[in-house]
């Protein structure tokens, strides 16, 4: 009859359907053996970043921190924090080096796009006016705290309170700060000479949980951006142990992750601010997670699979799918008429087959980042279990970053992935409180002191 002859084109047209979304994501789908690809070429230039061998896609910056806290750090600090989209100020406070007593203000500040992408001196001078008006408001405008510099970017430095900017990344682009010590730059801005050190956030966020967990040897961040830092053994007689902040977002900008990236990563990295670097970061962070999908969502809608074939100019937007909205739509707890209302406040009017789909394509994305970081971590894990002679080790991984904290599934897939791909490691993971603020201060701290003595 007519109507069952309806009925099967339907179907048909459905299957298809499925099959061509089907098709589009296969490629995000990380096989075991791709993951542990991954895993070794994470510790292969890791090894070489070590050994400076030039070029190495992973810088491994000393960072000049000798040991994690011992908890007998005292006295009030100033922590500065420019991060991937905020500036935060903060003043911290350690009582008897019982952690229950440290206190903690802060106040954050928003860093315009104009500015982040505008002169060097437009950009310090604006983190000078958040820090005066800071002090302002704590009522501390005479007090001349030692401050501690969280700068989230790739800094080379030859002690604890220098720091070359090697390269921007993420959403910065400001001139004339590249190669320069953006500790002198601070300091030049706030006219005062007390910065002490200058702190990666991956170096902040694995001191803060040290604090808590002498275990914590490995600071990792997942939000706008990402980085590993760890606690390397040097080998060598006398060497000390030190922190290295590995810049791991640098694996892959020699090509060697060309067979996992996908036409629609090579199209987000066209566009991106940095072209052709931090291609791991470009998988696996906030700040393209979004930009990823919404390629993806392009594609689907081109071949008519999403939105009934119309590309509209919400769909056309760079940076409309905010790490937060991936969270909201990839949450369990979601009716997809709630994953609806969300596409519906980005501009995107769509049906239930959509939402199903959209949710799917973010499903897909934020996955692969988890197993990415996941054998990521594995390598790291497994590099120092080795160092160590050691036939297990048990370690801790201090974490900050609001994809970790706040995506539904992200914690998981990457404890799990990381678990499968270091079996010989107890790996546990701990969220830090207050990480690059506390962390700093922590350093600032330690750094005082040695001026001191
Ligand atoms: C920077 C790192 C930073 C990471 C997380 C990366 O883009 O290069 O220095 O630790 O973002 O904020
Ligand atoms: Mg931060």
């Amino acid at each position: 009859s007519k109507g069952a002859a309806l009925v099967a084109a339907v179907a048909q047209r459905l299957a298809s359907r499925r099959k061509q979304v089907d098709e589009t994501l296969f490629p995000f789908q990380m096989s075991q053996e791709q993951l542990h690809l991954v895993k070794s070429r994470m510790r292969a230039d890791l090894e070489a970043g070590l050994k400076n061998k030039n070029p190495s896609t992973i810088k491994m910056l000393p960072s000049f921190v000798y040991h994690t806290p011992d908890g007998t750090e005292r006295g009030k600090y100033l922590a500065l924090d420019l991060g991937g989209t905020n500036f935060r100020a903060l003043l911290v406070n350690f009582k008897k080096g019982l952690h229950q007593n440290t206190r903690l203000y802060h106040k954050i500040y928003t860093v315009p796009m104009e500015i982040m992408q505008g002169t060097g001196e437009e950009l310090f001078d604006h983190l000078a006016q958040c820090v005066s008006d800071f002090l302002d408001y704590m009522g501390m405008k005479n007090a001349h705290l030692p401050a501690g510099f969280t700068f989230s970017f790739p800094c080379e430095q030859t002690a604890i309170d220098t720091g070359t900017l090697l390269t921007w990344t993420k959403g910065f682009k400001a001139t004339d700060c590249e190669g320069h010590d953006v500790v002198n730059m601070l300091r030049e801005a706030i006219k005062r000479r007390n910065v002490t050190a200058v702190v990666n956030d991956t170096v902040g966020t694995m001191m803060s949980c040290a604090y808590e967990d002498p275990e914590c040897e490995v600071g990792l961040i997942a939000g706008t951006g990402t980085n590993v830092c760890y606690m390397e053994d040097q080998r060598d007689a006398d060497a000390q142990r030190m922190c290295i902040n590995t810049e791991w977002g640098g694996l892959g900008d020699d090509g060697s992750l060309n067979d996992i990236i996908t036409p629609y990563d090579a199209e987000v990295d066209q566009n991106s601010l940095h072209p052709g670097k931090q291609r791991f970061e470009k998988l696996t962070s906030g700040m393209y997670l979004g930009e990823i999908v919404r390629q993806v969502l392009l594609d689907l809608t081109r071949g008519g699979l999403l939105f009934r074939g119309h590309v509209t100019e919400a769909l056309k937007t760079p940076g409309i799918f905010e790490t937060k909205y991936l969270s909201q739509i990839e949450s369990d707890r979601l009716a997809l008429l709630q994953v609806r209302s969300i596409l519906q406040q980005l501009g995107l009017d769509s049906n239930c087959d959509d939402s199903i789909i959209v949710k799917e394509v973010c499903g897909a994305v934020s996955r692969r980042a988890a197993q990415l970081v996941g054998a990521g971590i594995a390598a790291v894990v497994d590099k120092i279990r080795e160092n160590r002679g050691l036939e297990h080790l048990n370690i801790t991984v201090g974490v900050d970053g609001a994809l970790y904290k706040l995506h539904p599934h992200f914690s998981r897939v990457l404890h799990d992935t990381a678990k499968v791909l270091a079996p010989l490691c107890n790996v546990s993971f701990l969220p830090s409180e207050e990480g690059s603020g506390k962390g700093a201060a922590l350093i600032t701290a330690v750094a005082k002191q040695k001026q001191q003595m």
